[in-house]
């Protein structure tokens, strides 16, 4: 892939090709940026990797990111509300659109669309439920993507959560189908979130 014979310099453009958007292109020329800046790029990226890989874990609880040196967010006094979100990159797209400033819930995937319990159990739902129990949560906002298994984990979720008597309420179908929230552009996310509608469990 790359056309120099030093293995430490294609080593890196490997990793860096693994990057979203980055192909071995632009890998070589992040590459040789870095190289030609090496105090000022290149010390303080590795310096912040190491602390990274060292003191940033997932928070088992809400599922954010959190640093193993300070309390997670989600531990922060009394909060009303929670939005459910797939990931983390759903979570900031949410965010920057300044739409809501409540506490998220991060799953962590979707249920596949045939629905077993055992399945689940990799997703953080167990914790949601203790989160809205113990915080006396009013309104548990689902924003998982429009895809069958979005809508599968939305399901599953709102039946977790009957007993609770908590407030459920799920996206507007603004949201194309089996769109994903993380590609959705700002006034599609506002008026989804904005139309949100309550769920009700018939069964
Ligand atoms: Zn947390």
């Amino acid at each position: 892939m790359a056309d120099n014979n030093v293995k430490e310099i294609d080593d890196l453009i490997k990793i860096i090709s693994k990057l979203p958007g980055l192909g071995p292109k632009s890998a070589k020329r992040i590459v040789l940026k870095l190289i030609n800046n090496r105090e000022y790029l290149v010390k303080p990226l590795a310096n912040t990797l190491a602390q990274v890989y060292k003191n940033i874990i997932r928070c088992k609880i809400c599922g954010n990111l959190k640093s193993t040196n300070s309390n997670c967010i989600c531990l922060d006094k009394k909060y009303d509300q929670i939005c459910v979100v797939e990931n983390i990159a759903d979570m900031w797209v949410i965010a920057s659109t300044g739409i809501y400033k409540g506490h998220y819930h991060i799953l962590g995937g979707t249920l596949p669309p045939f629905e077993s319990k055992n399945s689940g159990n990799s997703l953080l739902i167990e914790s949601l439920i203790n989160r809205v129990k113990n915080n006396s949560v009013k309104e548990v906002i689902l924003a998982t993507s429009a895809s069958v298994e979005g809508e599968t984990t939305s399901h599953y979720i709102s039946d977790s959560l009957k007993d609770t008597k908590v407030k459920i309420t799920r996206l507007a179908k603004g949201v194309p189908v089996g769109g994903e929230i993380e590609f959705l552009d700002d006034g599609t996310l506002f008026s989804a979130f904005k139309n949100r509608s309550p769920i009700t469990n018939n069964d």
